[in-house]
């Protein structure tokens, strides 16, 4: 017997691909010593001892990824996966490097591991599989709590509302009861209570639906009040939740998508509490209040006026939801048809310029005919499911009418026309508020859905710690020293490995390297945009980790190609890292930046409004507008990235002057595309494929004809070929 059978593995991998690339299943077990494949269907078992793997890695493609194993030095795929088991691949992969290199496994390296896209809890696919929340396994109870937290600042508001729903169900249950049974019985018939008095009864009735609608106003006024303000207290919890959230989070969304989800989720959460559910609760006390009358009035009458609810709630769980398919497959073949229409409209140029007009309106004619079809389908639907279950209503109302006359003919328990004409009245107000109450399920699943995906962000934690005990530093020189830092955006994926690098303060260094090298990673963690995994990062030797964040981020300035300017005045905006500088400190800093000209030359100078993206600025002046504000932070460690890659020749000069006046006596990390322009950097790093290929100044590099030498000789051939000859 094998050794491993007998111990348990330390980590289980379920692939969901064959090795011809169709759905399959194949089990990877990593062990101490040894990994083995299982092929589910063909039940093959190949075992690979990490003594004879020379590496193992991941390699990811658009929608598949495979792992491969290299041994003697030939590298083949032993494991074929989809994207919705990529994540857990990578982490797997990451545990079996570690078995091999005998490191120790912490609770970290598994805590995406399992099968990523399923609910551990019912085994059902995530309707979202980024969010991993399993609408029927949540803990609802737990979220309903929590979303009663946001009521009790509003006690009044909503026992007022409280009261108008009780007032609005009790007149609702009066109306056919004075309609019918008092109206009929006791003022059209002779001997009657109020006999003749049709013109008060009246009256009453038309103050009844006068003080509904009092209510129903008070209410609605009142809903839409504590509706704003809790939006209102959900949104700000969530925008101070996520300002404390490192990049990581950001990078994982979409800006925009975030904020639609937020805007959307926080309104659908308040629609539910203060709309919806104040509207379940007025129908259910409704349907008690008639359940009760009409019970007391004549057990055998109610009984049929509840006969059709089955079959109602029969047709709205089953019928309508197969009828609503029909509905939302026309309405994507109405997007459908909308987006090749947009399409060839909006790429008119292009269609023409192709020939390409017959193929377009091919394209129009079929996703119109698929159109036609489903709207057919649809219409055939609907045409039988709406009119049977409006005939089947109404035979019940029928019924109602049969059973309820012949007793009214026969005297039976005193059942008189008026109470004929009360149920008849109630009948009505019987199916509605079913409606309501069958959905109502879905919908606060719903909600529910939102609130967890709003208390999700709430709850997140950054991936950036701030240390426990952090160190002040009023004064940081600007020493930074990298010790062997490995660092990787997503598992077992590094983007840098084992930098080291020391830099002096006051040095300037220039980072160069192919797109994609590693730069930026570096200037990312050095502002502690994202935390190393290993290795040791230092700022005046302390480490990054425990310096106080507020003294990081005011040492440590920026000026890169993406200028942000916010909305607000240039003032403000120069000012936008140090709001306490004076007016004199604000345009010594422009000037210094080359900016003072310019602005003085807007309508209102410092004080000029800048619109929506800032449209009525130039890159270069939005550049220096940068500048200015890094010069007014004044950093001791700045980092430049592509600072003058988005700006125009002509602007270039005083930018670079700009930029010179900065650097002066700080410690600078420049990446430029543009390799003259770091020339003068006292050391240049070249990074490759994450590692540190080159260092040395320029002439160094340019000697020993390596990358950065390649780097140049094709940047100097592209200049020439476009005229552009960089002036030594
Ligand atoms: P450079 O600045 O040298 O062009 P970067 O440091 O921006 O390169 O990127 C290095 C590698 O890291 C690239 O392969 C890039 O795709 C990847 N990368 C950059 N940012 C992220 C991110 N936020 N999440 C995942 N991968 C990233």
């Amino acid at each position: 017997m094998e050794a491993y059978s007998l111990a348990e593995p330390a980590a289980l991998l379920r692939c969901d691909m064959d090795t011809d690339g169709s759905y399959g299943e194949v089990w990877l077990l990593a062990y101490e010593d040894l990994l083995v494949v299982i092929d589910a269907k063909s039940k093959m078992k190949l075992d690979y001892s990490y003594a004879t793997i020379e590496d193992l890695h991941n390699e990811d493609f658009i929608n598949t990824g495979q792992m491969v194993i290299k041994r003697d030095g030939e590298e083949f795929p032993i494991a074929f996966y989809s994207n919705a088991v990529g994540r857990t691949a990578s982490r797997f992969t990451m545990v079996v490097n570690k078995l091999r290199e005998k490191k120790e496994l912490t609770e970290d390296d598994f805590k995406q591991m399992g099968d990523d896209n399923v609910c551990p809890t019912c085994g059902k696919p995530y309707r979202d599989p980024r969010r991993k929340i399993c609408p029927k396994c949540m803990n609802r109870r737990a979220i309903i709590l929590r979303l009663m937290g946001y009521l009790p600042k509003y006690k009044l508001l909503i026992a007022m509302m409280g009261l108008c729903m009780v007032l609005t169900a009790l007149v609702g249950v009066l109306r056919p009861y004075v309609s019918g049974k008092t109206f009929y019985d006791e003022v059209l018939t002779e001997g009657g209570k109020y006999f003749g008095m049709i013109v008060p009864v009246v009256l009453c009735l038309m103050a009844l639906e006068a003080s509904r609608l009092a209510i129903n106003i008070i209410k609605e006024r009142i809903a839409a009040k504590v509706s704003a303000n809790i939006v209102y207290d959900i949104k700000s919890q969530i925008f101070s939740a996520m300002q404390r959230l490192s990049m990581s989070f950001f990078n994982s969304q979409h800006t925009g998508s975030l904020m639609n989800r937020v805007n959307n989720d926080a309104e659908e959460i308040c629609f539910t509490i203060l709309w919806r559910i104040p509207e379940l609760i007025i129908n259910s006390l409704t349907l008690i209040g008639t359940a009760y009358v009409m019970i007391v009035t004549n057990p055998i009458l109610s009984i049929i006026v509840f006969i059709p609810v089955p079959f109602t709630v029969y047709m709205m769980k089953v019928v309508f939801p197969k009828f609503r398919k029909f509905k939302n497959a026309s309405w994507q073949k109405r997007s459908k048809l909308n987006s090749v229409i947009n399409d060839a409209l909006s790429g008119i140029r292009v269609v023409k310029a192709f020939g390409k007009e017959e193929s377009e309106i091919d394209r129009f004619d079929k996703a119109s005919a698929e159109l036609y079809e489903a709207s057919v389908r649809e219409g055939i639907r609907g045409a039988r499911t709406f009119p049977v279950m409006g005939y089947i209503t109404s035979l019940g109302g029928l019924f109602v009418w049969a059973i309820g006359g012949a007793q009214v003919m026969s005297g039976h328990n005193g059942m008189t026309y008026g109470t004929l004409m009360m149920f008849i009245g109630y009948m009505g107000m019987v199916l509605g508020p079913i409606d309501s109450i069958v959905n109502s399920v879905d919908w606060i699943t719903e909600c529910l859905n939102c609130a967890h995906r709003l208390f999700e962000i709430i709850d997140r934690k950054s991936d950036v710690v701030p240390s426990a005990n952090p160190v002040r530093m009023a004064d940081i020189e600007g020493d930074i020293s990298l010790k062997n830092v490995t660092f990787s955006y997503e598992p077992n994926k590094p983007v840098l490995r084992n930098i080291n690098l020391d830099i002096r303060k006051g040095e300037m260094i220039g980072l160069v390297g192919h797109s994609g090298a590693g730069k930026s990673t570096i200037t990312n963690i050095i502002t502690r945009l994202y935390d190393i995994e290993e290795g040791e990062l230092t700022i005046d030797g302390v480490n990054i980790k425990d310096i106080h964040p507020d003294d990081l981020h005011r040492r440590i300035g920026m000026v890169l190609q993406e200028t942000h300017l916010f909305s607000g005045t240039i003032m403000e905006n120069i000012a936008f890292a140090r709001p306490d500088a004076n007016y004199e400190e604000i345009v010594s800093a422009a000037k210094l930046a080359n900016a003072h000209d310019f602005i003085m030359k807007l309508p209102d100078g410092y004080e000029t409004e800048l619109g929506k993206r800032s449209t009525n600025l130039s890159g270069g002046e939005r550049q220096r507008i940068n500048i200015a504000r890094a010069i007014l932070l004044d950093p001791r460690i700045l980092i430049l990235d592509e600072a003058t890659a988005s700006v125009d020749t002509e602007t270039e000069l005083q930018i670079q002057q700009a930029i010179e006046t900065l650097t002066k006596g700080r410690t600078t990390i420049a990446i430029a595309h543009r390799l003259s322009t770091l020339k003068n950097a006292d050391r240049l790093v070249v990074i490759e494929h994450g590692e540190i290929a080159e260092m040395g100044t320029h002439e160094e590099l340019e000697k020993l004809g390596g990358i950065y030498a390649g780097m140049l000789g094709k940047q100097k051939e592209a200049l020439k070929i476009r005229g552009m000859e960089d002036e030594e």
